[in-house]
């Protein structure tokens, strides 16, 4: 029987535990009250999940494909099971509305039984009736997976599912800000996965510094802010582990003088708001030609004037609020530095009064290029919207950042589109949709948006070692006669 709103207890080698360093609080964003202690490891807690992960890595590296495939679908079913308790500690610790936090978990159990199907085949290099060469997967050892408080189940799956399936063992770290749903989940799998092949700590950044340093550990997976991602990469180097990093982005999307303004201005509005703007891949620049610049503008306005933000538990409410108080008090220093440049609200902008972290859709107009809004990653609801002409302009204009997370082109001539899109510098390039994610396309970071990539086969290559395997058959190697 799951206590969801109390109970917070880690899992360390097949044990629930609580921590031994003065526990985390954990606050609701919609109201800013107290909503739970979440456990805090301590470093020796760290050893023995470690440790742990290590001795079950023994026999759990040795199960056939098939035994891990197994697991990752009695995974998704467990999580399918207790999708509504899990969805609403997740609108509690992360202000989504309910249906998105539902959207959140069944999209994690999806993402369980796509991986439950695919597998890495041997290389044959060389199958002759002298010699055969080989190259296969071989798991990396103990997975650290670090991941971020705008969706802390989806992000988790997406490392858990892979190292688990390549034959790896795992210690889960959420975010100090949304650190619920993961210990519940840790409870969950507990029933499912061997003692120490899933481990879940919770604690505050310290822990994942930790974590980074480990000698016991091989690999960071890890979603976060560019600057931490500099900072894993710099300590991992110390015992060379391997890293998947997933950071921030800015990304442009380019909508062509051919479109139809109000058809395409929700779909670009939910582009850039949703999960109000906490998305990597929200739309940070939104680049109109200058033909429809104006009726684009006022669509996307009137669109933006009829959403409702609220508490997530408010079944009427479309957007939460932001997620924890120094993002507010970040998003709420964008606003003011576009008031004080004198720039052009189309919308928003005004005090914020509310007992949560609330915050009003913004829409900047036709800010300069050098604006702080437009070159830094808002990861909130501000959005600047950018006029175009020329297509050179527009394409150099996206491309002039450090970033390269993803892009988007809009238009009704699909060959511009593309030709368009081809030019963009990003992992993903959505051409007239966006947000369309799946296990079998990668999400690769270009620049400082990531090291590697996650999902498909070439996600799962990255929780291996390939290691080659030579057989000569006609050496003559035994006692002769
Ligand atoms: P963050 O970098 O502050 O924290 C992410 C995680 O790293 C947390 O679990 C945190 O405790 C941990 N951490 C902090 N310092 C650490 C250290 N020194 N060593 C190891 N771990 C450490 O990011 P955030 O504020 O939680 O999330 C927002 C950021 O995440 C944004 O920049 C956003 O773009 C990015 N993000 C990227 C993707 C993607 O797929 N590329 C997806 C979601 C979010």
């Amino acid at each position: 029987m799951i206590h969801w709103e109390s109970d917070y207890r880690m899992l360390i080698g097949g044990e629930m535990a609580q921590g031994e360093a003065p526990p985390v609080e954990v606050y609701n964003p919609a109201n800013r009250r107290l909503l739970a202690h979440a456990p805090n490891a301590s470093r020796d807690q760290l050893d023995r999940a470690v440790a742990a992960a290590t001795n079950s890595l023994k026999t759990w590296r040795r199960t056939s494909m098939g035994v891990r495939q197994g697991a990752l679908r009695h995974m998704a079913q467990v999580l399918e099971d207790n999708s509504t308790g899990l969805a609403r500690v997740l609108t509690l610790e992360q202000g989504k509305p309910l249906a998105a936090a539902k959207w959140e978990i069944q999209t994690s159990v999806f993402w369980l039984r796509e991986l439950a199907a695919m597998s890495l085949a041997d290389e044959v290099v060389e199958e002759s009736p002298d010699r055969r060469v080989i190259v296969t997967h071989e798991p990396l050892g103990v997975v650290a997976a670090i991941t971020p408080w705008n969706f802390p189940v989806l992000l988790s799956v997406w490392k858990v599912a892979p190292a688990l399936l390549t034959g790896n063992t795992v210690l889960l770290k959420p975010s100090p800000f949304t650190p619920l749903c993961t210990l519940k989940i840790g409870e969950l799998f507990r029933e499912v996965l061997p003692p120490g092949v899933f481990n879940v700590l919770t604690g505050t950044d310290r822990l994942g510094g930790w974590m980074t340093h480990h000698a016991g550990i091989s690999k960071i997976a890890f979603t976060g802010s560019t600057d931490t991602g500099r900072q894993i990469m710099s300590s991992a180097a110390t015992t060379l582990k391997r890293i998947t990093l997933e950071l921030g982005g800015n990304d442009a999307a380019i909508v062509l003088p051919d479109v139809d303004p109000g058809r395409v201005a929700p779909m670009l509005f939910w582009g850039a708001f949703q999960n109000t703007a906490q998305f990597c891949n929200a739309i940070g620049r939104l680049y109109v030609h200058d033909d429809v610049f104006d009726e684009v503008l006022e669509e996307f306005v009137r669109y933006a004037s009829t959403i409702k933000i609220g508490d997530g538990l408010n079944p009427d409410s479309q957007l939460g609020p932001l997620q924890n108080e120094p993002h507010f008090h970040k998003i709420a220093g964008f606003i003011e530095d576009c008031r004080r440049q004198g720039y052009t609200f189309a919308l928003g902008g005004e005090p914020w009064q509310s007992e949560g972290l609330f915050a009003p859709i913004t829409i900047i107009d036709r800010p300069p290029d050098s604006a702080r809004v437009v070159t830094e990653e808002v990861f909130g609801p501000v959005l600047p919207i950018l006029r175009w002409s020329e297509e050179s302009d527009v394409v150099n204009r996206a491309n002039s950042t450090r970033y390269g997370l993803g892009a988007s082109v809009w238009g009704a001539n699909l060959e511009w589109v593309q030709h368009i899109g081809s030019q963009l510098e990003a992992g993903t390039v959505w051409q007239n949709e966006i947000h369309q994610y799946s296990p079998r396309q990668p999400a690769a970071g270009h620049k400082e948006s990531g090291v590697g990539c996650e999902n498909s086969l070439h996600g799962l290559r990255e929780y291996t070692n390939r290691c080659t395997r030579t057989l000569n058959r006609v050496v003559e190697i035994g006692r002769s006669g």
